[in-house]
């Protein structure tokens, strides 16, 4: 059956429930999955809550804050002042590295010291890797901000651009570095505090759904092709739609290829970026790390690159995690791949400490993030931008973490998103 709509979403996650949760009320949301919120959505087992790797809100706003706390009982609620460390050698520093040399090894100390006062900055930097030792100097860079950040993004990060990771990025200066060994309090962090629901990121995802009509929102159908010209987008079940305007807010990798077109197709080849496997753990008792919300591991011996504990940030008696591994765009994860890293986690979180000859692994959940963690270089960011503002001209608007193909938080990818709604309802 062929359907007329003034907005075609494409996706309910964040993005494009946002975007209709603010619309005019002509909309049809378009989700390939059985449930909504995308990469928000919350998994729960037993008694464990898990989301899909740590998802927690950094408002930096008060409009979206207000939204949510509104419409949850304030128990539910957990405010957290961030206590994230690093595993370096063994031993736990503080995060991020950069401002808490001091908490290093006397030598390694003045190894970074001694580099971070010798460095040589530059007016512009080629890329990512040299921005960090442009910045920091060789040894933070060879001790930790190398080893994290490939194993994180699975790529040369000579290939990234300078501002790969935009504001996320803990930047310091030498006053800045020198007044945290003073103060030992960091001020480099977009995220200090940050809050969590007890029923998962997901439940926030559900306010956002309960405030529309669920009868615009298709679930279990995908768009797989896309005429331009003539404003068309047809399913998988053959069926087409007739937009007005369409808002994508699935991978622009995968939206590239709806479109018919050398031009469509070029730019999806060049498109970078990383998959994230993601283990989620519930165990039968409490780790010895009691205090600690997540953990970054450099360290290539081991096999995550990031870890976190659920139960320290709620509260709860029993520890569950959420372990990040990075892949390369060109990695298949095969089922082998994913029990030969179930095993190998486990091993290793056994090696660092984290879990003892007692602890037992009672419930668990895989999930693959694919793309993850898009890699933002200036070229692709160049063509990206043009494809955007031509199809613009089309009523094409592409939003969202990977619609937008960016580095962005969810409120980012709320307030975009509502923007967007506002200025195509009020023009
Ligand atoms: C490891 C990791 C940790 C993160 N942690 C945080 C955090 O702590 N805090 C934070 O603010 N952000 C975090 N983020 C970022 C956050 O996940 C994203 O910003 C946000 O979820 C993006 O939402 P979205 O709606 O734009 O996209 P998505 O969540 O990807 O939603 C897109 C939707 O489109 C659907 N879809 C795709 N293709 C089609 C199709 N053809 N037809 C129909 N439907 C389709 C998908 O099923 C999905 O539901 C993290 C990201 C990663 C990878």
């Amino acid at each position: 059956m062929d359907r007329n709509v003034k907005y075609l979403i494409i996706g309910a996650g964040i993005s494009g429930l946002t975007f209709a949760n603010y619309a005019d009320g002509d909309y049809l949301i378009i989700e390939k999955e059985k449930e909504v919120g995308g990469y928000c959505r919350t998994i729960k087992k037993k008694d464990y809550v898990w989301d899909y790797a740590g998802h927690f809100f950094h408002f930096s706003t008060d409009e979206f804050k207000k939204k949510f706390l509104d419409s949850v009982n304030p128990e539910d609620i957990k405010y957290k002042d961030k206590n994230t460390k690093i595993i370096y050698k063994g031993e736990l520093v503080d995060y991020p590295f950069q401002t808490n040399i001091h908490q290093l090894e006397k030598e390694e100390f003045i190894d970074c010291l001694y580099d971070l006062f010798h460095k040589e900055e530059k007016e512009d930097y080629d890329s990512f890797l040299d921005m960090l030792y442009g910045k920091f100097g060789k040894s933070i860079v060879e001790k930790f901000l190398k080893p994290y950040n490939e194993k994180l993004y699975a790529v040369d990060l000579k290939t990234l651009d300078k501002d790969a990771m935009g504001r996320f990025f803990p930047y310091a200066d030498i006053p800045a570095i020198i007044d945290n060994m003073k103060a030992n309090k960091d001020s480099t962090s977009y995220n200090n505090s940050f809050l969590y629901p007890r029923n998962g990121a997901g439940s926030f995802i559900q306010i956002l759904y309960d405030a529309l009509d669920s009868s615009k929102i298709l679930m279990e159908h995908e768009v797989v092709k896309i005429d331009n010209e003539h404003k068309v987008a047809q399913l998988d079940d053959g069926s087409k739609i007739n937009y007005e305007y369409l808002i994508n807010t699935s991978p622009l990798n995968h939206f590239l290829g709806y479109f018919e077109g050398e031009k469509f197709s070029a730019l999806k080849n060049r498109l970078s970026y990383n998959k994230v496997l993601v283990f989620n753990l519930g165990f039968n008792k409490k780790s010895k790390f009691t205090e600690e919300h997540w953990m970054y591991i450099p360290d290539k011996a081991v096999n995550f690159y990031r870890i976190g504990f659920y139960d320290n940030i709620l509260d709860a008696d029993k520890l569950s995690m959420y372990i990040e591994i990075g892949y390369g765009k060109e990695d298949e994860i095969t089922e082998q791949d994913v029990e030969m890293q179930l095993k190998l986690t486990l091993e290793n979180l056994h090696k660092l400490g984290i879990i003892d000859d007692d602890t037992k692994l009672e419930e668990h959940s895989t999930i693959i993030m694919d793309p993850a963690y898009v890699h933002i270089n200036t070229e692709t960011e160049k063509m990206v931008q043009q494809f955007k503002a031509e199809e613009e001209k089309n009523g094409i608007y592409t939003i969202g973490r990977y619609g937008a193909w960016t580095y962005c938080s969810m409120e980012d990818c709320m307030i975009a998103a509502r923007d967007l709604a506002m200025s195509l309802c009020q023009g």
